[in-house]
């Protein structure tokens, strides 16, 4: 049977009340999240940004086989923060690589604004990374030997060729600099990876996922590496973009604290959507 991700199962969390301007059901503790027994108004289908339907991942080595994924359905709609939360080993990388064209499913499809991206050859599959989407992942995956700036501005060279890169190099440095002013990082430019803290390099790895001007953004354990006070900076930090961009977000997470601060709240245990 599919694990379709029913509205109904969906946890509303404190954020969403508040945009929706829900009562408060629950005051006598009002920072929990909230289960509504009823379902939440149906999403017409143009506004998912990114939709799987029934996908399957089983990770092959030599004769063993590792099932992780199985009949997994995702939506995420556009403007808002997903979380999907699950233990360590529950299969969330492997959904957030799938959803991101990183790996392919091996069965089940991938939808992104409507059109299927999962089997999109290559050359293709990369220009839709480039262009319509970020990435962030725990250890932040930062060029080491190039400096700040020169990480933000590495998508922008590859998306246009050093030739078309170098033309327009003043306005991308303007426009990459911009970014590492809004993410708090103004002031370290020409610093390398290794002279950053783990923070500022989240912070540089945001800048380096927005300056192709996405319209969604995959985070994979963004603040596992970092301690409670900077994580918690981290996800304010997202949480403004999304407000201020309209930047849909998918952000993996086995924190539960983190879950609270965002729209919508799906479950991943054994490699299965569970309400
Ligand atoms: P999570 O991100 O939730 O911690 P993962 O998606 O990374 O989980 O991994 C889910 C399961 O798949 C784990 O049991 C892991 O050992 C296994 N796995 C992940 N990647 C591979 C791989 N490349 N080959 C074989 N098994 C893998
Ligand atoms: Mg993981």
């Amino acid at each position: 049977m599919s694990n379709l991700i029913d509205s109904s199962a969906t946890r509303i969390t404190p954020r969403r009340r508040e945009a929706a301007a829900l009562p408060d059901m629950d005051s006598s503790n009002s920072a929990s999240t909230l289960v509504i027994a009823g379902r939440i108004p149906t999403v017409a289908p143009q506004d998912y940004v990114l939709e799987a339907r029934q996908i399957a991942k089983v990770y092959r080595k030599g004769r063993h086989e590792v099932p992780v994924l199985s009949d997994c359905d995702f939506q995420a709609q556009r403007g808002q923060v997903t979380a999907i939360l699950g233990q360590s080993g529950s299969g969330k990388s492997t959904l957030l690589h799938l959803l991101g064209t990183l790996d392919t499913p091996d069965e089940g499809e991938i939808y992104f604004e409507g059109k299927r991206i999962d089997n999109l050859a290559r050359r293709k599959r990369d220009r839709f990374r480039n262009c319509q989407l970020g990435m962030i992942f725990q250890f932040y995956h930062l060029l080491p030997e190039i400096t700040t700036l020169q990480n933000v501005l590495m998508p922008i060279m590859i998306q246009q060729g050093l030739f078309s890169y170098w033309r327009h190099r003043v306005a991308h440095r303007m426009r990459a600099q911009e970014l590492l002013e809004r993410v708090g990082l103004g002031h370290r430019l020409t610093h390398r990876p290794r002279e950053l803290s783990g923070g500022e390099m989240q912070r540089a790895a945001i800048a380096r996922a927005l300056i192709g001007q996405p319209q969604l953004l995959l985070a994979d354990e963004p603040t596992g590496n970092l301690d409670r006070e900077t994580g918690q900076h981290i996800l304010k930090l997202l949480l403004e973009l999304n407000r201020e961009r309209g930047l849909t977000i998918v952000l993996v997470t086995h924190d539960e604290s983190i879950a609270d601060d965002c729209d919508r709240v799906i479950r991943l245990e054994d490699g299965r959507i569970v309400a």
